[in-house]
Protein backbone atom coordinates (compact mmCIF):
# COMPACT_ATOMS: atom_id res chain seq x y z
CA UNK A 1 0.00 0.00 0.00
CA UNK A 2 2.80 2.14 -0.10
CA UNK A 3 3.95 4.24 -2.87
CA UNK A 4 4.28 2.90 -6.27
CA UNK A 5 5.30 5.71 -8.68
CA UNK A 6 8.55 6.74 -8.28
CA UNK A 7 8.77 10.08 -7.17
CA UNK A 8 8.53 12.45 -9.96
CA UNK A 9 9.55 16.19 -10.05
CA UNK A 10 5.71 17.38 -10.13
CA UNK A 11 5.12 20.86 -11.62
CA UNK A 12 4.39 23.51 -9.32
CA UNK A 13 0.36 24.86 -10.12
CA UNK A 14 -2.12 27.25 -8.33
CA UNK A 15 -5.23 25.89 -10.31
CA UNK A 16 -6.76 22.26 -11.02
CA UNK A 17 -6.55 23.37 -14.93
CA UNK A 18 -2.98 24.33 -14.46
CA UNK A 19 -1.78 20.76 -12.65
CA UNK A 20 -4.08 18.41 -14.88
CA UNK A 21 -2.25 19.54 -17.64
CA UNK A 22 1.00 18.91 -16.19
CA UNK A 23 0.10 15.23 -15.31
CA UNK A 24 0.55 12.34 -17.22
CA UNK A 25 -3.10 10.39 -17.87
CA UNK A 26 -2.54 7.70 -15.25
CA UNK A 27 -2.49 10.40 -12.71
CA UNK A 28 -5.22 13.08 -14.13
CA UNK A 29 -7.39 9.47 -13.70
CA UNK A 30 -6.06 8.95 -10.11
CA UNK A 31 -7.06 12.76 -9.51
CA UNK A 32 -10.76 11.86 -10.88
CA UNK A 33 -10.78 8.71 -8.79
CA UNK A 34 -9.39 10.84 -5.46
CA UNK A 35 -11.98 13.45 -5.94
CA UNK A 36 -14.56 11.27 -6.28
CA UNK A 37 -17.94 13.86 -6.15
CA UNK A 38 -17.10 15.39 -2.80
CA UNK A 39 -13.70 16.90 -3.52
CA UNK A 40 -11.57 18.61 -5.75
CA UNK A 41 -7.74 18.95 -6.57
CA UNK A 42 -6.97 22.71 -6.34
CA UNK A 43 -3.69 23.11 -6.35
CA UNK A 44 0.25 21.38 -6.79
CA UNK A 45 3.14 22.63 -4.34
CA UNK A 46 6.48 20.86 -3.89
CA UNK A 47 5.20 17.90 -4.68
CA UNK A 48 2.00 17.70 -2.73
CA UNK A 49 -1.32 18.06 -4.68
CA UNK A 50 -3.65 19.72 -2.64
CA UNK A 51 -7.94 18.67 -2.27
CA UNK A 52 -10.36 20.57 -1.13
CA UNK A 53 -13.94 19.44 0.12
CA UNK A 54 -16.21 21.06 -2.65
CA UNK A 55 -19.34 21.13 -0.14
CA UNK A 56 -17.76 22.65 2.73
CA UNK A 57 -19.52 21.32 6.08
CA UNK A 58 -20.05 23.09 9.12
CA UNK A 59 -16.60 23.85 10.29
CA UNK A 60 -15.67 25.24 6.53
CA UNK A 61 -13.42 23.63 3.97
CA UNK A 62 -11.25 20.99 4.82
CA UNK A 63 -7.75 20.56 3.23
CA UNK A 64 -6.26 17.04 2.41
CA UNK A 65 -2.95 16.29 0.97
CA UNK A 66 -1.39 13.67 -1.17
CA UNK A 67 1.98 13.51 -2.06
CA UNK A 68 1.72 13.70 -6.06
CA UNK A 69 4.10 10.44 -6.32
CA UNK A 70 1.28 8.54 -3.96
CA UNK A 71 -1.74 9.63 -6.21
CA UNK A 72 -2.20 6.16 -7.68
CA UNK A 73 -2.21 4.15 -4.50
CA UNK A 74 -4.46 6.32 -2.86
CA UNK A 75 -6.90 6.48 -5.44
CA UNK A 76 -6.68 2.76 -5.80
CA UNK A 77 -7.42 2.39 -1.99
CA UNK A 78 -10.29 4.85 -2.29
CA UNK A 79 -11.83 3.07 -5.36
CA UNK A 80 -11.38 -0.58 -3.36
CA UNK A 81 -13.07 0.92 -0.73
CA UNK A 82 -11.15 2.63 1.56
CA UNK A 83 -13.68 4.21 4.82
CA UNK A 84 -12.70 6.31 7.57
CA UNK A 85 -13.15 4.08 10.93
CA UNK A 86 -15.92 4.96 12.86
CA UNK A 87 -14.58 5.14 16.28
CA UNK A 88 -11.10 5.89 15.99
CA UNK A 89 -8.69 7.86 13.93
CA UNK A 90 -7.62 5.79 11.13
CA UNK A 91 -9.21 3.52 8.00
CA UNK A 92 -10.22 -0.01 7.18
CA UNK A 93 -10.56 -1.41 3.53
CA UNK A 94 -12.45 -4.44 4.11
CA UNK A 95 -11.91 -5.83 -0.15
CA UNK A 96 -7.93 -6.10 1.05
CA UNK A 97 -8.86 -7.14 4.81
CA UNK A 98 -6.42 -4.37 6.03
CA UNK A 99 -7.09 -1.63 8.43
CA UNK A 100 -5.02 1.56 9.60
CA UNK A 101 -4.95 3.06 13.16
CA UNK A 102 -3.05 6.28 14.50
CA UNK A 103 -1.61 5.55 17.63
CA UNK A 104 0.09 8.06 20.49
CA UNK A 105 1.58 7.84 23.77
CA UNK A 106 -0.67 7.46 26.18
CA UNK A 107 2.23 10.58 27.83
CA UNK A 108 2.48 14.19 26.56
CA UNK A 109 5.30 13.40 24.21
CA UNK A 110 5.37 13.19 20.08
CA UNK A 111 4.39 10.08 18.99
CA UNK A 112 7.43 10.22 17.00
CA UNK A 113 10.10 10.75 19.99
CA UNK A 114 8.37 7.99 21.65
CA UNK A 115 8.62 5.52 19.07
CA UNK A 116 12.16 5.94 17.56
CA UNK A 117 13.77 5.87 21.18
CA UNK A 118 13.26 2.17 20.49
CA UNK A 119 15.31 -0.22 18.65
CA UNK A 120 12.19 -2.75 18.08
CA UNK A 121 12.96 -6.23 17.86
CA UNK A 122 10.36 -8.68 16.78
CA UNK A 123 9.29 -12.02 15.58
CA UNK A 124 10.11 -13.13 11.41
CA UNK A 125 6.97 -13.11 10.11
CA UNK A 126 7.18 -15.27 7.53
CA UNK A 127 3.36 -14.00 5.95
CA UNK A 128 4.92 -12.60 2.56
CA UNK A 129 4.05 -8.84 3.39
CA UNK A 130 7.15 -7.13 2.48
CA UNK A 131 8.35 -5.17 5.46
CA UNK A 132 11.93 -3.57 6.21
CA UNK A 133 11.72 -1.11 9.37
CA UNK A 134 12.98 2.13 9.22
CA UNK A 135 16.56 2.32 10.20
CA UNK A 136 17.58 5.56 12.22
CA UNK A 137 21.07 6.38 12.47
CA UNK A 138 21.53 9.58 15.01
CA UNK A 139 24.63 10.63 17.25
CA UNK A 140 24.20 9.74 20.66
CA UNK A 141 27.06 11.31 22.73
CA UNK A 142 30.29 10.13 21.59
CA UNK A 143 28.76 6.89 19.92
CA UNK A 144 26.27 6.68 17.27
CA UNK A 145 22.98 4.81 18.15
CA UNK A 146 20.94 2.77 14.83
CA UNK A 147 17.70 1.83 16.03
CA UNK A 148 15.08 -0.10 13.89
CA UNK A 149 12.01 1.61 13.89
CA UNK A 150 8.44 -0.95 13.56
CA UNK A 151 7.50 -3.94 13.86
CA UNK A 152 5.52 -6.62 11.25
CA UNK A 153 4.30 -9.93 13.26
CA UNK A 154 2.10 -12.53 12.18
CA UNK A 155 0.23 -14.93 13.70
CA UNK A 156 -0.38 -18.56 11.07
CA UNK A 157 -3.49 -19.44 13.64
CA UNK A 158 -5.36 -16.43 13.15
CA UNK A 159 -4.20 -15.56 9.92
CA UNK A 160 -3.44 -11.87 10.72
CA UNK A 161 -0.49 -9.49 10.92
CA UNK A 162 -0.24 -6.23 13.18
CA UNK A 163 2.19 -3.50 11.65
CA UNK A 164 4.11 -0.54 13.13
CA UNK A 165 5.23 1.75 10.34
CA UNK A 166 5.31 5.11 9.13
CA UNK A 167 1.71 6.09 8.05
CA UNK A 168 0.49 5.74 4.68
CA UNK A 169 -0.53 8.07 2.08
CA UNK A 170 -4.46 6.89 2.45
CA UNK A 171 -4.03 7.33 6.17
CA UNK A 172 -2.56 10.95 5.88
CA UNK A 173 -5.27 11.54 3.21
CA UNK A 174 -8.18 10.42 4.61
CA UNK A 175 -7.30 11.24 8.55
CA UNK A 176 -5.37 14.22 8.57
CA UNK A 177 -6.26 17.79 7.71
CA UNK A 178 -2.63 19.04 7.80
CA UNK A 179 0.14 15.61 6.82
CA UNK A 180 2.01 17.51 4.11
CA UNK A 181 5.32 17.46 6.07
CA UNK A 182 4.82 13.84 6.84
CA UNK A 183 5.54 13.15 3.97
CA UNK A 184 9.79 14.06 3.83
CA UNK A 185 11.55 11.21 5.62
CA UNK A 186 13.95 13.34 7.54
CA UNK A 187 11.18 15.80 8.43
CA UNK A 188 9.98 15.75 12.34
CA UNK A 189 6.91 15.39 12.23
CA UNK A 190 6.84 11.95 11.17
CA UNK A 191 3.79 10.32 11.57
CA UNK A 192 3.81 6.27 12.21
CA UNK A 193 -0.05 4.26 12.51
CA UNK A 194 -0.66 0.53 13.88
CA UNK A 195 -1.50 -1.49 10.50
CA UNK A 196 -3.72 -4.59 10.97
CA UNK A 197 -4.35 -7.55 8.08
CA UNK A 198 -6.59 -9.74 8.11
CA UNK A 199 -8.49 -12.12 5.87
CA UNK A 200 -10.15 -9.89 2.91
CA UNK A 201 -14.14 -9.98 3.26
CA UNK A 202 -16.89 -8.60 1.42
CA UNK A 203 -18.51 -8.49 4.80
CA UNK A 204 -17.04 -4.88 5.67
CA UNK A 205 -18.35 -5.07 9.60
CA UNK A 206 -16.21 -8.02 10.72
CA UNK A 207 -13.00 -6.93 8.92
CA UNK A 208 -13.87 -3.83 10.77
CA UNK A 209 -14.16 -5.70 14.03
CA UNK A 210 -11.74 -8.16 13.54
CA UNK A 211 -9.23 -5.51 12.95
CA UNK A 212 -10.51 -3.11 15.61
CA UNK A 213 -9.91 -6.26 18.06
CA UNK A 214 -6.66 -6.82 17.20
CA UNK A 215 -5.68 -3.28 16.97
CA UNK A 216 -6.96 -3.17 20.19
CA UNK A 217 -5.03 -6.54 21.54
CA UNK A 218 -2.10 -5.23 20.33
CA UNK A 219 -2.24 -1.96 22.31
CA UNK A 220 -2.88 -4.09 25.50
CA UNK A 221 -0.08 -6.55 24.58
CA UNK A 222 2.36 -3.75 24.30
CA UNK A 223 1.45 -2.52 28.09
CA UNK A 224 1.17 -4.90 29.70
CA UNK A 225 4.66 -7.09 28.28
CA UNK A 226 6.13 -4.63 26.89
CA UNK A 227 5.63 -1.32 29.43
CA UNK A 228 4.99 0.81 26.19
CA UNK A 229 1.97 3.04 26.52
CA UNK A 230 0.27 3.93 23.32
CA UNK A 231 -3.81 4.33 22.82
CA UNK A 232 -6.14 4.36 19.64
CA UNK A 233 -6.87 7.96 18.67
CA UNK A 234 -10.41 8.44 19.24
CA UNK A 235 -12.13 9.85 16.43
CA UNK A 236 -13.29 12.49 17.64
CA UNK A 237 -12.66 13.50 21.31
CA UNK A 238 -15.17 15.07 23.81
CA UNK A 239 -13.61 17.60 26.33
CA UNK A 240 -16.31 18.16 29.22
CA UNK A 241 -15.68 20.70 30.87
CA UNK A 242 -17.61 22.57 33.61
CA UNK A 243 -15.38 26.28 33.20
CA UNK A 244 -16.59 29.33 33.76
CA UNK A 245 -18.34 30.40 31.01
CA UNK A 246 -16.26 33.14 28.82
CA UNK A 247 -18.31 35.87 30.05
CA UNK A 248 -17.56 35.47 33.50
CA UNK A 249 -14.46 37.95 34.13
CA UNK A 250 -14.59 38.79 37.88
CA UNK A 251 -15.11 36.10 40.20
CA UNK A 252 -15.87 36.37 43.32
CA UNK A 253 -14.51 34.14 45.61
CA UNK A 254 -15.53 33.70 49.56
CA UNK A 255 -13.46 32.15 52.02
CA UNK A 256 -14.83 28.15 51.89
CA UNK A 257 -17.33 27.74 53.82
CA UNK A 258 -18.48 24.05 52.59
CA UNK A 259 -16.49 21.22 54.41
CA UNK A 260 -16.43 17.92 52.49
CA UNK A 261 -14.08 15.07 53.84
CA UNK A 262 -11.40 15.79 51.84
CA UNK A 263 -10.84 12.01 50.21
CA UNK A 264 -14.97 12.98 48.72
CA UNK A 265 -13.53 16.93 48.26
CA UNK A 266 -10.48 14.48 46.55
CA UNK A 267 -12.91 13.02 44.25
CA UNK A 268 -14.95 15.75 42.99
CA UNK A 269 -11.73 17.54 41.78
CA UNK A 270 -10.33 14.48 40.12
CA UNK A 271 -13.28 14.28 37.87
CA UNK A 272 -11.73 18.08 36.55
CA UNK A 273 -8.51 16.46 35.80
CA UNK A 274 -9.96 13.36 33.36
CA UNK A 275 -11.27 16.23 31.21
CA UNK A 276 -11.06 13.80 28.18
CA UNK A 277 -12.32 10.86 29.44
CA UNK A 278 -16.14 11.17 30.12
CA UNK A 279 -16.64 7.66 31.53
CA UNK A 280 -13.97 8.30 34.31
CA UNK A 281 -15.41 12.07 35.08
CA UNK A 282 -19.01 10.36 35.87
CA UNK A 283 -17.68 7.40 37.99
CA UNK A 284 -15.50 10.09 39.93
CA UNK A 285 -19.02 12.16 40.35
CA UNK A 286 -20.63 8.47 41.01
CA UNK A 287 -18.11 7.70 43.99
CA UNK A 288 -18.74 11.67 45.28
CA UNK A 289 -22.59 10.02 45.82
CA UNK A 290 -21.37 6.40 46.87
CA UNK A 291 -19.81 8.24 49.95
CA UNK A 292 -23.09 9.66 51.53
CA UNK A 293 -25.06 6.47 50.39
CA UNK A 294 -24.66 5.12 54.06
CA UNK A 295 -25.63 8.40 55.34
CA UNK A 296 -28.52 8.96 53.50
CA UNK A 297 -29.86 5.52 54.17
CA UNK A 298 -29.57 5.61 57.85
CA UNK A 299 -30.99 8.74 58.40
CA UNK A 300 -33.85 6.77 56.23
CA UNK A 301 -33.81 4.09 58.82
CA UNK A 302 -34.14 6.44 61.45
CA UNK A 303 -36.60 8.41 60.41
CA UNK A 304 -39.13 5.20 59.65
CA UNK A 305 -38.27 3.25 62.69
CA UNK A 306 -39.27 6.77 64.85
CA UNK A 307 -42.23 6.63 62.61
CA UNK A 308 -43.08 2.94 64.04
CA UNK A 309 -42.58 3.38 67.18
CA UNK A 310 -44.83 6.96 66.99
CA UNK A 311 -47.51 4.20 66.02
CA UNK A 312 -50.12 4.96 68.51
CA UNK A 313 -51.34 1.15 67.61
CA UNK A 314 -47.27 -0.14 68.57
CA UNK A 315 -47.15 -2.22 71.90
CA UNK A 316 -44.40 -3.50 73.30
CA UNK A 317 -45.66 -5.99 74.95
CA UNK A 318 -46.86 -7.49 71.92
CA UNK A 319 -44.93 -9.72 69.94
CA UNK A 320 -46.53 -9.14 66.56
CA UNK A 321 -45.17 -5.23 67.30
CA UNK A 322 -42.13 -6.51 68.04
CA UNK A 323 -41.65 -8.84 64.76
CA UNK A 324 -43.39 -5.88 62.58
CA UNK A 325 -40.27 -3.72 63.48
CA UNK A 326 -37.81 -6.08 63.41
CA UNK A 327 -39.35 -6.71 60.13
CA UNK A 328 -38.76 -3.56 58.65
CA UNK A 329 -34.80 -3.02 60.23
CA UNK A 330 -34.27 -6.23 58.07
CA UNK A 331 -35.52 -5.00 54.83
CA UNK A 332 -33.94 -1.60 55.38
CA UNK A 333 -30.76 -3.10 55.79
CA UNK A 334 -30.87 -5.16 52.89
CA UNK A 335 -31.40 -2.12 50.39
CA UNK A 336 -29.66 -2.70 47.28
CA UNK A 337 -27.07 0.27 46.40
CA UNK A 338 -29.86 1.16 43.74
CA UNK A 339 -32.67 1.50 46.36
CA UNK A 340 -29.96 3.12 48.50
CA UNK A 341 -29.48 5.71 45.60
CA UNK A 342 -33.36 6.43 44.95
CA UNK A 343 -33.08 7.59 49.03
CA UNK A 344 -30.16 9.70 48.09
CA UNK A 345 -31.63 11.30 45.33
CA UNK A 346 -34.83 12.17 47.29
CA UNK A 347 -33.45 13.36 50.56
CA UNK A 348 -30.23 14.98 49.49
CA UNK A 349 -31.06 16.23 45.79
CA UNK A 350 -33.19 19.32 46.15
CA UNK A 351 -35.97 18.78 43.55
CA UNK A 352 -36.40 22.20 41.50
CA UNK A 353 -32.72 21.33 41.11
CA UNK A 354 -33.89 18.47 38.98
CA UNK A 355 -36.03 20.89 37.54
CA UNK A 356 -33.64 23.04 36.64
CA UNK A 357 -31.37 20.90 35.46
CA UNK A 358 -33.49 18.87 33.25
CA UNK A 359 -35.55 22.63 31.62
CA UNK A 360 -32.17 23.40 30.31
CA UNK A 361 -30.78 20.09 29.29
CA UNK A 362 -31.08 18.64 25.43
CA UNK A 363 -34.68 16.19 26.07
CA UNK A 364 -33.35 13.86 23.32
CA UNK A 365 -30.32 12.88 25.30
CA UNK A 366 -32.48 11.95 27.88
CA UNK A 367 -35.36 10.51 26.31
CA UNK A 368 -36.26 6.69 25.15
CA UNK A 369 -33.79 7.04 21.91
CA UNK A 370 -31.37 8.78 23.63
CA UNK A 371 -27.35 8.35 22.44
CA UNK A 372 -26.77 5.68 25.17
CA UNK A 373 -28.49 2.43 24.80
CA UNK A 374 -29.45 0.07 27.80
CA UNK A 375 -30.42 3.06 30.42
CA UNK A 376 -33.65 4.03 31.56
CA UNK A 377 -34.90 7.17 29.92
CA UNK A 378 -36.36 10.32 31.97
CA UNK A 379 -39.90 10.77 31.30
CA UNK A 380 -42.09 13.94 31.99
CA UNK A 381 -45.19 11.93 31.50
CA UNK A 382 -47.26 12.65 34.16
CA UNK A 383 -47.59 9.07 35.01
CA UNK A 384 -43.92 8.24 35.33
CA UNK A 385 -42.26 7.58 38.75
CA UNK A 386 -41.11 10.11 40.55
CA UNK A 387 -38.21 12.46 38.89
CA UNK A 388 -35.27 11.80 42.21
CA UNK A 389 -36.32 7.77 41.07
CA UNK A 390 -36.19 7.87 37.40
CA UNK A 391 -32.64 10.11 38.20
CA UNK A 392 -31.55 6.98 40.56
CA UNK A 393 -32.28 4.44 38.13
CA UNK A 394 -30.67 6.16 35.53
CA UNK A 395 -27.50 6.81 37.19
CA UNK A 396 -26.65 3.74 38.56
CA UNK A 397 -27.77 1.52 35.30
CA UNK A 398 -25.18 4.27 33.66
CA UNK A 399 -22.73 3.85 36.05
CA UNK A 400 -23.15 -0.45 35.81
CA UNK A 401 -22.68 -0.03 32.03
CA UNK A 402 -19.70 1.50 32.69
CA UNK A 403 -17.78 -0.79 35.41
CA UNK A 404 -19.77 -3.86 34.07
CA UNK A 405 -20.90 -5.03 37.27
CA UNK A 406 -21.71 -8.65 36.89
CA UNK A 407 -22.51 -8.37 40.33
CA UNK A 408 -26.20 -7.04 39.39
CA UNK A 409 -27.37 -10.07 37.14
CA UNK A 410 -30.25 -7.73 36.01
CA UNK A 411 -27.11 -5.60 34.26
CA UNK A 412 -25.29 -8.63 33.23
CA UNK A 413 -26.67 -8.68 28.93
CA UNK A 414 -25.45 -4.74 28.61
CA UNK A 415 -22.60 -4.29 26.93
CA UNK A 416 -20.25 -2.46 28.80
CA UNK A 417 -19.36 1.37 28.04
CA UNK A 418 -16.14 1.93 26.84
CA UNK A 419 -13.67 4.96 26.94
CA UNK A 420 -13.70 6.96 23.88
CA UNK A 421 -16.02 4.92 22.26
CA UNK A 422 -19.01 7.10 20.87
CA UNK A 423 -21.35 6.76 23.19
CA UNK A 424 -18.53 8.27 25.60
CA UNK A 425 -18.20 11.12 23.52
CA UNK A 426 -22.33 11.63 24.04
CA UNK A 427 -21.87 11.28 27.73
CA UNK A 428 -21.81 15.23 28.47
CA UNK A 429 -25.48 15.66 29.77
CA UNK A 430 -25.05 12.69 31.83
CA UNK A 431 -21.91 13.74 33.24
CA UNK A 432 -23.74 16.84 33.74
CA UNK A 433 -26.50 15.32 35.90
CA UNK A 434 -23.89 13.51 38.08
CA UNK A 435 -22.33 16.83 38.64
CA UNK A 436 -25.52 18.08 39.99
CA UNK A 437 -26.37 14.94 42.36
CA UNK A 438 -23.16 15.43 43.69
CA UNK A 439 -22.85 18.82 44.30
CA UNK A 440 -26.24 18.52 45.97
CA UNK A 441 -24.91 15.51 47.61
CA UNK A 442 -22.32 17.20 49.25
CA UNK A 443 -24.32 20.52 50.33
CA UNK A 444 -27.18 17.98 52.31
CA UNK A 445 -24.29 16.38 53.49
CA UNK A 446 -22.87 19.31 56.02
CA UNK A 447 -24.76 17.48 58.53
ZN1 LIG B 1 2.18 -10.04 7.40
Amino acid sequence: MGSRESVTGAEDASTRDAAMESFEEFQQNAVKAIEGDSRKLSSVKDGMAMFVDSKPGKRGERFRYVPVASLSSVADDLVNGAVEHSEYTGFVLPSRGYAEFTVRPSRSIPLRRYIERFNWVSDDAECGHGFIPSELTRPNGREVESNRIGFHVHSPKERACVELSRATATAMFLTDPWPFAAHYPENSLRVYTLKVFVEPSPDGASVFRQTTDVAARSIFELDIRNGIHFVLEPRERLRVSFEASPGVTSPKIRFPRLKPPREVAALFSFASEASDNPPFIFLSYYQVLESFLPMAHKQDAVKALRVALKDPHFDEGKNSSVLALLNSIERLKQASEEDQLKVLVRDFVREEKLKEFFDDADARHFAKKGPIVGIPEISFHPKSEPLSVQVAKRIYALRNRIVHAKDDPKYAPIPVLLPRSVEANNLQPDVALARVLATEALIHGQG
